[in-house]
């Protein structure tokens, strides 16, 4: 079997389990392998049965003297069996696996690990694994290390041990070292071949961790290597776009703003004007909590763009969001008479002869539009699009040979360790101080029981003070784009939320509707026709309505620190105090514990960082949003491997002849991803 195999490959993947491991992103033997278990459990022990205490976890071998089910007196049917070995015997109790009676026979050698209870007045086994005829030392279920695999429904950890041991076998050939000795050497590092065995089946803990330790590494090596590919490939660009900073007509800009620029984004746009006068093109990726203005930062990089001659583009990932940038950009450039359009899917403003500022969604890179001169490429909230769109938008924008500059922005916190491995490529610019008079929003946690209290209270609010409220209903499943069961959920809240609120006028947002509707929902928010506004969470980024002060989120538990962040920047962008209501029905201490930091006063960094050390790794479903991809093996917060493996990142750069196994290797990989 090849690593590049598909799954169905393996015996027992048929179409049904192979899609439910696709859905984990496993398609061939290579992802299957690469699948590891997020802990293991200890069945090493193995005991007389005259030595088992209740309690115990552990392993007892023996035959089976008999094996029955029992009625219980409600409808469960038990399996009871009675297991001997030479000390003595014990029973093992399981619920409702009638087809064990099958398995399990008379006579048979098995191995059993579980944990020794109570079941009525006997000590038994309840549950436990089994494995019938284990030959040699050690089973695939019981008697040692038992890894368990961060599960989804209908792939089970038994099931996922058996395909996982048969791929491991089977494509055991095929992986071969890549990495130099003297690297392995270095950094303490196992061998390829042998970290597939550990991870998945080891003697013991240091074992499994030093299979995971050399895993990790590789997964940072191949981030860290693409990353400087893809800097070196900018860097061959050559961009002749002479961008001259006009410091007069920026000073003039710049004043007749409503505001005074921030000493934080003064320093940002010199940093872009010193990469405007550089040989190659700016990739820059500007990083800047919610409300800390990075739209303003990118239209002063637009304006230069302007009094040169050439277009901007200028990329949002909503239709509601780029119709506000729009909105922005015309009355900033209004004095100048800069022609600026709008292109989303719904609609086309202006023809597109000769723009200046061409402002929209991913519609720019389809639409026919005429980019014959853009030296600058702006993306609005750049994680929400994938690399390869926002390739594409740069491709597109390139006249022939000559790249734009590239500006992205985000709000996304990312943390140092994020920086150095996935953006390495980009030079990264950091806007760390908000806006003055910004009021802090309070913000409370909300359990079951005061939720009646919280609607009155938001009532009397919204009566009182003539202010306008969100209200983001939960995320249904984990992914980065609404499904079309958020959307249903979306529907039924608000049908609960009318009725709740029966005098005022309420709307309901989703990523679904028309975009001509989506734009009247906002309009009629906007012009405070709208008192309570019921979204999915598609209003996380951009809309920014300065009546609206207070924001409320269902389920709170399932979005991770960040999203909590970055909804709740939808208030406290005017002079009025704002709220935001985080209602749970979790009791767990783990999520108060979380949801509490909310109530502190975080900036989205701090926020972030405290989220990746809160959760583990394969937290609950739906708090992966933070924005930048999940690694499958390492930890974003190990900070010393990922030093390491950017140095030897660096060596394969300049010393390529000593890592030919590698670069081979990433050669192949990209030819069956790409
Ligand atoms: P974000 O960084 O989240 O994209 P925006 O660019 O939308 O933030 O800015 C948020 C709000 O702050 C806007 O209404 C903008 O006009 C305002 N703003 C930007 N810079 C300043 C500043 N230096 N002083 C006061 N208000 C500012
Ligand atoms: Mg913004």
């Amino acid at each position: 079997m090849k690593l590049s195999s598909p799954v169905s490959e393996l015996s027992l993947v048929g179409s049904y389990y192979q899609k439910k491991l696709s859905k984990l992103g496993i398609v061939t033997a290579l992802d299957l392998i690469n699948h590891i278990p997020h802990r293991y459990i200890d069945f090493s022990q193995t005991f007389f049965i005259s030595k088992v205490k209740v309690g115990d976890i552990l392993t007892v071998k023996g035959k089976v003297k008999s094996v029955k089910n029992q009625y219980t007196r409600t409808v469960r049917k038990i399996q009871v069996a009675e297991i001997e070995d030479s000390t003595g015997s014990i029973s093992a109790v399981w619920f409702n696996q009638p087809y064990l009676i099958n398995t399990l026979n008379k006579g048979d050698t098995v191995s059993l690990s579980g944990k020794i209870d109570w079941f009525g007045r006997k000590v038994a086994f309840i549950s436990p694994e089994y494995e019938k005829n284990v030959t040699g030392k050690i089973g695939l279920h019981t008697g040692r290390l038992v890894p368990i695999y961060p599960e989804t429904s209908g792939l089970s950890s038994k099931w996922l041990r058996g395909r996982m041991k048969e791929a491991i076998i089977q494509t055991s050939n095929e992986i071969e070292e890549i990495l130099p000795n003297e690297v392995l050497k270095k950094y303490d590092l196992v061998e390829l071949k042998d970290s597939y065995y550990f991870v998945h089946f080891p003697e013991n803990f240091k074992q499994a961790e030093d299979g995971r330790k050399r895993l990790a590494f590789d997964e940072l090596l191949y981030l860290h290597i693409a990353s400087l590919k893809r800097k070196l490939a900018w860097q061959k660009n050559d961009s002749t776009f002479d961008l001259k900073i006009d410091k007069k007509a920026v000073h003039t800009f710049i004043k007749n703003l409503s505001f005074k620029l921030t000493n934080s984004q003064e320093k940002i746009v010199d940093e872009i004007f010193s990469d405007f006068s550089k040989k190659y093109p700016m990739n820059r990726l500007l990083e800047g909590d919610v409300g800390s203005g990075k739209t303003v930062v990118a239209a002063i990089g637009a304006f230069i763009s302007f009094i040169n001659g050439y277009q901007t583009v200028f990329m949002a990932p909503t239709q509601i969001l780029a119709q506000q940038h729009y909105n922005t950009l015309k009355e900033l450039f209004d004095p100048y008479k800069a022609r600026i359009s709008l292109l989303t899917s719904g609609q086309v403003k202006k023809d597109l002869g000769k723009e200046d500022i061409f402002v929209g969604t991913h519609s720019l890179i389809n639409k026919n539009a005429l980019f014959d001169k853009v030296s600058l490429v702006v993306i609005d909230e750049q994680q929400k699009f994938g690399v390869n769109q926002r390739e594409k938008l740069v491709k597109k924008a390139r006249n022939k040979k000559i790249s734009p500059h590239v500006l992205n922005l985000t709000a996304t916190p990312i943390p140092r360790t994020v920086a150095l491995t996935l953006y390495g490529d980009l030079d990264l610019s950091i806007l760390d101080e908000l806006p003055p008079k910004r009021l802090p929003i309070t913000t409370w946690l909300v359990p079951p029981t005061k939720r009646q209290g919280a609607y009155k209270w938001i009532q009397k609010n919204i009566q009182d003070n003539k202010i306008q409220v969100y209200i983001v209903c939960p995320l249904i499943e984990e992914s980065q784009k609404e499904t079309m069961q958020t959307v249903k959920s979306a529907k039924s809240e608000f049908e609960k939320l009318k009725k709740v609120f029966p005098n005022l006028s309420l709307d309901l947002m989703h990523g679904k509707l028309k975009s001509k509707e989506k734009e009247n929902i906002i309009e009629r928010f906007k012009k405070g026709k709208t008192d309570i506004l019921v979204s999915t969470p598609v209003v996380e980024v951009g809309i920014d309505v300065g009546n609206a002060t207070i924001m409320v989120i269902e389920a709170a538990e399932r979005f991770g620190l960040s999203s909590l962040h970055q909804l709740r920047g939808r208030v406290g962008r005017g002079t009025k105090k704002s709220y935001c209501l985080l209602f749970t029905e979790s009791k767990s201490e783990k999520v108060v514990t979380r949801l509490s930091a909310m109530q502190k006063n975080l900036n989205g960094f701090e926020l972030a960082e405290l989220d990746l050390k809160l959760r583990g790794p394969g937290e609950v479903f739906g708090i992966k949003q933070h924005g930048f991809p999940e690694l499958k093996i390492a930890s974003w917060q190990d900070i010393g491997l990922i030093k390491k493996t950017k140095k030897v990142a660096l060596d394969v750069i300049k010393s390529p002849k000593k890592y030919k196994e590698l670069l081979k290797e990433i050669n192949t990989r990209n030819k069956f991803t790409n």
